[in-house]
Parts: structure tokens; sequence; C-alpha cells
């Protein structure tokens, strides 16, 4: 059934070289102070492609004193706002001029599909920075009418060293919600990248310098949670933290940063999104979109639509058509072309999926389809479909990020209101329907960071992301993120003389 399993033997060498492993600090690739490395593989095979240096305490500490004087001594806070956005978009043309590498390097190191990565994801970055250059020199404070004699005004300054904490799944993407708002507002920042995926970024921050960063503004160090991760959130010199991953490690962090210096901490966690068919629903349009929301990334997005609601009236055919576009779903070498799903991440979220997979047959869900790896090697799974879902089954409540739909039935929408609000997460959700009246009545009832009407995944530098409940603190992208960049100061000066 699965055409695809040919496919994943016949692997393509990737079209990059791995130039920098290296941890990025005051401008300088540079090896870990312990000497030690760590490999980093291909999920196609489970080969590993590049040792990298493994930053611990000792090199955060290096890292946030280059970012402490970079931050401190300038040039970078004290440019121009308009100086600054000159260099992201230095940067952004850069990303544009080596997008295909980049895009093949992300692909080598994570397994996504790379007509994903060269089309959309690192042309979205680019976008990003050029978003967050316009907004570096639009930044700033009020007049503010006080009662008394006094001129009152705000200014808006950068926080300071920012240290950044990213994930495995979007690598770069992550890489680009966190430096460019922080860099737009003049801060320094020390980034930990995902253990798993080390590559890219370091990549990006050598583009970075060659568009005319100083030294110390971006240091980017590779890791591991417990060690440098733990050691960048407890850190008494950096001034905020900006978190993406798992609720769990969310929870760490938070608990670091306050018992350190009370840094404040924006948490970007992890989610189990309703995607609500109603019953006059466009169903083969509702299929595939729903379908998308689940499948896209190997299932490896935080705001995945991993519970599938659909409406009494339509679900068996809803049903027959999710499970024959998830069995057409071509899995395979991420480089081949029309290739939809390449393998996951790594062995652990190959077999924690796979266990999620063994829990919803034991709970007596109906395996429609998949269920299984494909090929030898790598960490291929099939896309799987369950039906007859309950909302207390394991696979309806945690996040299993992984190529695995859950399809529930739901009655009226009363019933689908209460129990898509029924989780403690609240990151996303989607809502397929025509009636305009419906779909307000949701988008206002569901208590979720995002909501998508007749759409999923939609994304944009300009637009917020971000969730209630235990999917995260605070708003990245557009707008809403620079405050998390910035302090503000209040400055009230008496008036000597009325002009009145
Ligand atoms: P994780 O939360 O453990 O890792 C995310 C980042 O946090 C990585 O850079 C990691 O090194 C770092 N980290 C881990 N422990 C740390 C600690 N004690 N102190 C400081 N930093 C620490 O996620 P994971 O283990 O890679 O994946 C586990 C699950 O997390 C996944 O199965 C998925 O459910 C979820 N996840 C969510 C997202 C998201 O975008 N929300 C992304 C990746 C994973």
């Amino acid at each position: 059934r699965y055409s695809t399993a040919a496919a994943v033997e016949e692997l393509i060498t990737p079209p990059v070289q791995i130039s920098y492993t290296q941890n990025l600090i005051d401008g300088k690739f540079v090896d870990a102070a312990s000497g030690r490395t760590f490999p980093t593989y291909d999920p196609r095979t489970a080969e590993v492609i590049a040792h990298v240096a493994e930053a611990d305490g000792e090199d955060i500490d290096r890292a946030v004193s280059a970012a402490r004087k970079a931050f401190d001594e300038g040039p970078w806070p004290k440019m121009t706002p308009y100086q600054r956005s000159l260099i992201l978009l230095r940067f952004a043309d850069l990303v544009e001029k080596h997008n295909d590498e980049l895009a093949a390097l992300e692909t080598w190191n994570n397994g996504k599909p790379y007509e994903q990565a060269v089309k959309a994801e690192i042309p979205m970055i680019s976008r990003l920075f050029r978003y967050y250059a316009g907004w570096a020199d639009k930044i700033h404070g009020l007049t503010v009418p006080a009662d008394g004699n006094h001129h009152v005004q705000t200014l808006h300054e950068p926080i300071g060293v920012a240290g950044q904490i990213i994930p495995w799944n979007f690598p770069l993407i992550m890489f680009a919600w966190k430096v460019g708002p922080a860099l737009a507002c003049g801060n320094t920042i020390v980034l930990k990248t995902a253990e798993q995926t080390p590559l890219t970024a370091l990549y990006a921050a050598k583009l970075f310098h060659e568009a005319g960063l100083p030294p110390g503004v971006l240091n980017v160090v590779s890791g591991f949670g417990p060690t440098a991760g733990a050691a960048l959130a407890s850190h008494m010199d950096v001034d905020k933290l900006a978190f993406t991953g798992s609720t769990d490690t969310g929870k760490i962090v938070l608990e670091l940063a306050a018992r350190s210096n009370l840094k404040p901490v924006t948490l970007e966690l992890g989610g189990k999104s309703p995607f609500i068919v109603c019953e006059d629903a466009d169903i083969d349009k509702a299929v595939e979109l729903a379908h998308f929301a689940l499948f896209f990334n190997q299932g490896q997005c935080c705001c995945a639509g991993s519970r599938t609601y659909v409406h009494e009236k339509v679900y068996d055919e809803f049903l027959e058509k999710a499970r024959a576009r998830a069995i057409r779903r071509t899995v395979g070498d991420p480089f081949k072309k029309g290739v939809e799903q390449g393998p996951q991440i790594d062995s652990e979220q190959f077999k924690k999926v796979l266990r999620y997979i063994r829990s919803g047959i034991e709970s007596n869900a109906t395996l429609e389809c998949g269920g299984e790896r494909v090929g030898s090697k790598g960490y291929f799974i099939q896309p799987t479909v369950f039906s007859n879902v309950q909302d207390d089954m394991l696979i309806a409540q945690d996040e299993i990020f992984g190529p695995v739909q859950s399809i529930l039935k739901f009655k009226d929408l009363d019933d689908v209101i209460r129990r898509a609000n029924n989780t403690r997460y609240g990151l996303a959700a989607g809502i397929f329907t025509k009636n305009i009246d419906v779909a307000n009545r949701l988008t206002r009832a569901l208590r979720v960071g995002s909501v998508w009407v007749n759409c999923f995944d939609v994304f944009d530098a300009a637009i917020p992301f971000g969730g209630y409940k235990m999917s995260g603190i605070g708003r990245e992208k557009g707008i809403y993120s620079l405050k998390n960049y910035l302090q503000v100061k209040a400055v009230i000066t008496p008036l000597q003389n009325p002009a009145w």
C-alpha cells in the first residue's frame, strides 16, 4: 500500500557541504571549552553526518560575556536604528542568495521535504528579517499627559542580553522568530540550538557576520538541554529568556529563570489543537486541509491539528476520504521531488510515536491505516489514521508529534466547544464551515492563540503566534514580539516655567 518504501532505499546525496560545526562566540568559530563534541545525524539513515562542538556551562559563560560586552560597550545598541535595519536587510539578502544550501542543510539534518524547505521555509526567513528591519526604526515611546507640572515621556529600550533556546522541528524558522525581533530592538543574543539540529543556525549566524553584524551580538552554541540550556536559563547575566519546546521543559526553564535572576520568560510550548469539521463543510476540501493540518512536517508541529472533530452527519464520508488520502501520502527520501513526508527527527521521537500508536490500538480506537515503520533504516513512519477516538484516550490528550491522525465524532456546537477546550493546551484551532455565524461563535469560544477558519498553518511575519493555558506565555512575531525584547523607562522632568 505504501508505494514509497523503495524511495527510502535509494538515498540522494545532499547538494551541500557542512562547513560550520564549532560554537560561534564573539564573532569567531571556536571549539567547546571542554574540547568535547557530539554527533549529529541524518534521520533518513541514522548515520552520523558531523560532530559538533558540545557547549556546557563554561561555553555559555563565555558566550554570555561576549553578548554582555557587545551590549554594554556597543556599537550595536548605540547604532542608529536605521543602521541596524540595514544589517537585517543585508542578512535577508544573503539568506535569499544561499536559499538552496540552507534548505539542503535543513533537510539533511532534520528530514523535512526539501521542496518544503526550499520553496516555503527559507523564503519565510528572509521575509521575516525584512519585516523586523522595518520595525527597527519605528520603535518609540510616548509623551504621557500626567497630572501635575511635569513633562513625562517613556523610552523603549532594549532589554539587554537575550537567552534563546529553540527546538528541532523548524530549526531556522525558530532561529528567525527569536533573533529577528531581538536584534531589531537592539539586544544582543546567546542562542542555543536543539541538539538534534545544530547545523543551519551556525550557517545563518555566519551569514549575519558577513552582513556586518558586530562580533558578540549574536552568539550561537550547540549543546544539550540539561547542561547548556539549563546554564543559559539560570544565568545571572542573561536579561531575558525565550524558549520554544515541550511544556515539561518550559516549566523547568521558567523555574530556572525565577530561581536565578527573575529574568522575564516567553514560552512557546506544546499543543493538541482541534480541527473542527462542521456539517455544512465541503468534505473534499475539509479532508485535504485536516490531512495537511496534521501530517505537515511529519506531524512535528506544535500547532498540528491533532484532534480532528467531525460532525456526526458527515463523519462516515469524511473518514473514508481521510483514510484514502493518508494511504496516498508519499513517504520517502525528503530530497526526492514529490515526497510529502520524510523521516521523524530521531530514534527517541520515532519510538515515542510508535508507542502512541500502540496505545491507540490498545485503548480500542480503530486503526484505519498505517501504524508501522516504512523501510528498514532511518525513522520513517506510515501515515496513520485512527477513528472512534474518545476524548479520554492518551492519543487524544498527549502531543504525539508524529504522523498520527485521531478522528473524533461530535453532535453539535455546544458539544464540540466543550470538548475542544477540555485540554491543558490552547495553542491553535482549525474550523471548517461555510456558515459565518458558526465560524464567529467558534472563533470566540475556543481558548487558543490562533484560529484558522477554512485554512490552516497560515503563517506570516506580521501575524502573532503563541498559546493560551499550558501552550505558553507571550506572543512571537508581529508587533507583539517587540515588547518581549524591550524595557519601558518612564522619564519625569519638572517643568520650571509652565508655558501657560
Ligand atoms: P525539549 O523541550 O526537551 O527541547 C527543546 C529545547 O529545549 C532544546 O533546545 C533542548 O536542548 C532544550 N532543553 C531541554 N531540556 C532543557 C533544560 N533542562 N533546560 C534548558 N533547556 C532544555 O523537546 P524535545 O525533547 O526535543 O521534544 C520532546 C517533545 O517536545 C516532543 O515530542 C514534542 O511533543 C515537544 N516539542 C514541541 C515543540 C514546539 O514547537 N512546541 C518543538 C519540539 C518538541
